[in-house]
């Protein structure tokens, strides 16, 4: 068991982390979307242990953030126009580009693939970790494998204590979920293999096509080779069974609710629905920008809670809303209940 130091949003702090991480050690870090776990990208040790320390698969790759553009040309071999035009518009931000590693990528880190995820984020803190440390640092979810995603320095040490070195605390993430994750298939195709809070509508005036992958909507066979290796994993899900009810309005989701009762029920609702007699019931906002905040920290919530079943309202499937229902279908194993 190691110590796991909590850090704060401060000069020394942020120098005292930078240093663990040129150490070779692991530091929690706040980015925009979610908290990642971190490490040197370039140290294949240092990238061991962060797999480790997540329980997560071998083969599923991570992404690699950075600070700058010159950043981006030590890691990727090969950086396609349209890749340039994207990273002016929505770097720093919420959209990492699958694109050919160099070597000083090691194999560990992009999970066998001669490809490497990156992205530049826009949390001050991260920025400033990644400048400081002055390398580029390979972060997936700081949760254990499988678990949500944690949007609070809390939630990171409930999984993380005495597994790695440090936690900076910067606050609640604001987006609430992880980045868009694309890759070119040609150098004019935008293939979104993750959907965020960047949008196919928002990337569409930046190519000829853009589409979604299948990945998203349905759930991929664990042998079939995926083309975003994390897909194929069970996802984001609390202890509790989660159970999307896609139902045409709040009171048939409620009729449903109130005929399929059990033990330690629980429901998540949209804001603007009412509540359901004698069944506890937790809000996630209305607008998909308010789920994707929400949902993470609901999950946990949940849990903490003592939840066994949540039936769930179910999330829009269009421009950012997207990325809710992924999670959530994800979380639920792909199982739904449609009215
Ligand atoms: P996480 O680090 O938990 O946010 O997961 C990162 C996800 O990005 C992985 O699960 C992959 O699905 C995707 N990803 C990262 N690098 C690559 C890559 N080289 N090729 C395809 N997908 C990638
Ligand atoms: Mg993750």
């Amino acid at each position: 068991m190691k110590t796991t130091r909590l850090l704060q949003d401060t000069q020394d702090d942020l120098t005292i982390a930078a240093q663990l991480i040129r150490d070779g050690e692991l530091v929690a870090f706040p980015t925009e979307t979610v908290y990642g776990l971190g490490a040197d990208a370039r140290r294949e040790n240092s990238v061991r242990n962060i797999f480790k320390a997540k329980g997560r698969p071998a083969d599923n790759p991570l992404i690699v953030h950075i600070a700058g553009l010159d950043m981006l040309n030590q890691i990727a071999s090969e950086v396609p126009e349209i890749a340039f035009r994207l990273a002016e518009a929505f770097w720093p931000g919420p959209l990492t580009m699958v694109l050919p590693k160099q070597d000083c990528i090691p194999s560990v880190t992009s999970g066998g693939l001669d490809t490497v995820g990156i992205r530049m984020p826009s949390h001050p803190a991260a920025r400033k970790l990644i400048q400081l440390s002055g390398c580029p640092i390979a972060a997936p979810s700081a949760n254990r494998s499988g678990l949500p995603s944690p949007t609070t320095a809390k939630h990171v040490m409930d999984d993380m204590n005495g597994r790695i070195a440090a936690v900076l605390d910067g606050g609640q993430c604001e987006v609430g979920v992880e980045s868009t994750v694309i890759c070119f298939d040609t150098p004019e195709t935008i293939h979104i293999l993750r959907p965020g809070l960047i949008s196919e509508e928002d990337l569409r005036p930046y190519a000829r096509q853009v589409y979604v992958d299948q990945a998203v909507f349905t759930q991929i066979a664990p042998e079939a080779k995926a083309a975003s290796p994390g897909m194929k994993y069970k996802h984001y899900s609390p202890k509790a069974k989660i159970l999307p009810v896609d139902a045409p309005d709040f009171e048939a989701f409620r009729d449903y609710v109130l005929h399929h009762q059990q033990k330690n029920l629980y429901c998540l609702l949209f804001d603007s629905d009412s509540e359901i007699d004698g069944i506890p019931c937790l809000h996630y906002g209305d607008s998909g920008a308010e789920q994707a905040h929400d949902l993470f920290f609901r999950f946990r919530e949940l849990d903490e809670l003592g939840a066994e079943l949540v039936y769930v309202r179910m999330p829009r499937q269009t421009g950012a809303d997207l990325s809710v229902y992924n999670r959530l279908m994800r979380a639920a194993g792909f199982e739904v209940i449609r009215l």
